[in-house]
């Protein structure tokens, strides 16, 4: 009877398509699935929204695990001492993991998988969160990919992502009985109640997940590409915090639309297209890992942001910037934890070009308030609307909120649903005029050399 095998679950947080599992049982193991908390400390550790997510979502974790006649463990402490005290326990000789592809994760995991091997553990990781492994994936000349349309081109080529393996019925376990926290234990909800419109917006877990996606497949994904523009429909698939914390994964979504009844439209098409932005985003973060807090070219390190800015940032965070697309933005933001592509797009260049702060600190309030906060995801999208990243819109093309809204929000349907008092005295002024706040980023971004 071969020993049991250690699941140490991360970003994986389901039990469909999962390789680590399926691992495990095609060699007749028993599981121990176990969440580490807080294995993901430092700088990027989990923001407020992210935790919230976690919280249910391991929450639904265990009771799926459960419904397997097995049991979620769950402890604290530094990765490689609590798996190899598991081991210990449960006297399992494997470590069965899915890989993930921020910087200090794959440091880390390269070292746990080393140690492991030095007492005598088989760490073994497995691909999932995306469609390509960035490591194996470069350009002809060996160097990796700065820009998106050859990436996705040569990636599409003989992409035939594998088959999505169903579910288990049943998870086999160790006879004995070993210690774990409780989800509640964890501290992950908010001590102050700010959550109550979270849980109106969404149910964390992988039966929401694979529900959504079904929806999705069977209908929307039809008339993506006219709606996924349109912040006042639902025209989107609303499932990034689910990939994020995948309990759902890229291979599926690719599986659902492909074989639903649209797999051959536009729609589907667009739809996997935006797939790839993930990927290629997870590509630059793993090639260029300094991109999470410096521009990705050097020349953009020196540009003049405003000095003083707490209060324009904090006019910004609050929804109370006069521009009533930016302000809706920033306020679906708050109250659900998730923004509109869109709207993203046109929040991040009004912070970046007409208030000249930073685009780190738009990142850095996503990264609290967003349920799908991703490192890779947010990095590359706040360089972009930057202007200072790889492929990105060039930095004198700077969104006019005004006309953003014309076309997108033509209704002002979006603009009413988040911001009531529009259209009434209380609302406020434009906080900066936009025609010279954009001369003034142009003028800053001459300084550097590079308006053209
Ligand atoms: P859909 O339109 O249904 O797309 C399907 C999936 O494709 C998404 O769930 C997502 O995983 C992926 N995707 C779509 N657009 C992008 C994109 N531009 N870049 C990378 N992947 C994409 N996305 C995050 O998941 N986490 C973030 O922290 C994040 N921060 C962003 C910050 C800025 C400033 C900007 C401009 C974009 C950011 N995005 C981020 C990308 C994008 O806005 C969201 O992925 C998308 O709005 C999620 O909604 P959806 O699931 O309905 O997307």
């Amino acid at each position: 009877m071969p020993k049991p095998a250690l699941i140490w679950l991360r970003r994986d947080l389901r039990l469909t398509d999962h390789a680590p599992i399926m691992a495990a049982l095609s060699q007749g193991r028993a599981v121990v699935p176990v969440y580490l908390a807080d294995y993901d400390v430092g700088e990027w550790a989990p923001g407020s929204a992210s935790r919230w997510w976690l919280h249910h979502s391991l929450r639904a974790l265990g009771d799926s695990i459960a419904e397997c006649g097995n049991r979620l463990i769950i402890r604290r402490g530094e990765p490689l001492a609590t798996l190899l005290n598991l081991c210990r326990e449960t006297g399992a000789d494997t470590v069965y993991w899915h890989r993930l592809y921020e910087p200090d994760s794959v440091s880390r995991d390269a070292r746990v998988k080393r140690e492991l091997r030095e007492h005598g553990i088989e760490g073994k990781s497995f691909d999932g969160a995306l469609l390509h492994e960035p490591s194996a994936f470069l350009k002809k000349d060996g160097t990796p990919f700065r820009v998106f349309t050859p990436f996705w081109k040569s990636l599409l080529v003989g992409l035939d992502p594998p088959v999505v393996h169903p579910a288990p019925d049943h998870l086999p376990k160790i006879d004995k009985g070993i210690e774990s926290l409780q989800v509640d234990e964890l501290g992950l909800k908010p001590s102050i109640p700010w959550d109550s419109t979270l849980h109106g917006a969404w149910t964390p877990g992988e039966a929401s997940a694979l529900r959504r996606l079904g929806t999705f497949a069977a209908d929307p994904v039809a008339d993506y590409q006219r709606m996924r523009d349109l912040p006042a429909e639902d025209g989107v698939s609303r499932l990034s915090p689910y990939l994020h914390f995948g309990e759902v994964t890229p291979r599926q979504a690719w599986h659902a639309v492909k074989a639903g009844d649209h797999g051959h439209s536009g729609g589907a098409d667009a739809f996997i297209r935006e797939l790839g932005w993930r990927e290629f985003a997870h590509s630059i973060l793993f090639h260029f890992p300094h991109t999470t807090t410096q521009p990705m070219y050097d020349k953009y390190r020196e540009f003049p942001w405003r000095r003083d800015y707490s209060a324009l940032l904090e006019a910004w965070q609050q929804g109370r910037t006069g521009y009533p697309i930016v302000d809706a933005g920033m306020r679906e933001l708050w109250a659900t934890g998730w923004m509109h592509n869109r709207v993203r797009m046109v929040v991040a260049s009004l912070l970046v070009k007409n208030l000249r702060i930073p685009w780190q600190e738009g990142a850095r309030w996503f990264w609290d308030t967003l349920v799908d906060a991703d490192l890779a995801n947010n990095s590359m999208g706040w360089q972009w609307a930057a202007g200072c990243g790889a492929d990105a819109a060039p930095y004198f093309r700077i969104f006019n909120p005004t006309r953003q809204l014309e076309r997108f929000d033509p209704e002002l349907a979006y603009v009413k649903r988040w911001v009531p008092e529009f259209g009434t005295n209380d609302y406020p002024e434009p906080i900066v005029p936009f025609a010279e706040s954009r001369d003034e980023a142009l003028a800053a971004l001459k300084s550097l050399g590079d308006a053209s």
